[in-house]
């Protein structure tokens, strides 16, 4: 996947119009699977809090993290204006 493509501004728009992943933290396990199966590299597990980090100016919203979290803690939000990092 081109990643400056998707930096282009209509194509950004259009992309963080789909909203933005957010997660319920009670029911993550920090299994990883999101991790790895992101397409564009946009969750880390963080460090020694084992802590979940979503870099939104690089998720593309496509919502593979979403069906492939086994304990269905995540999901994709309408949010109205800029989405920040979680
Ligand atoms: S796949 Fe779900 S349970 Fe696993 S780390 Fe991601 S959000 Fe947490
Ligand atoms: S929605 Fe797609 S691009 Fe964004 S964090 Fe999930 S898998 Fe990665």
């Amino acid at each position: 996947m081109n990643k400056r493509f998707l930096h282009f501004g209509p194509i950004r728009r259009l992309i963080e119009n789909r909203g933005m992943v957010v997660r319920n933290k009670d029911r993550c396990v920090l299994c990883g699977k999101c991790v790895k199966g992101c397409p564009v590299g946009a969750i880390l597990l963080e460090g020694e809090s084992r802590g979940l980090h979503i870099d939104s100016s690089q998720c593309v919203r496509c919502g593979t993290c979403v069906k492939l979290c086994p304990k269905e803690a995540l999901k994709l939000e309408k949010t109205a204006g800029e989405v920040g990092a979680w």
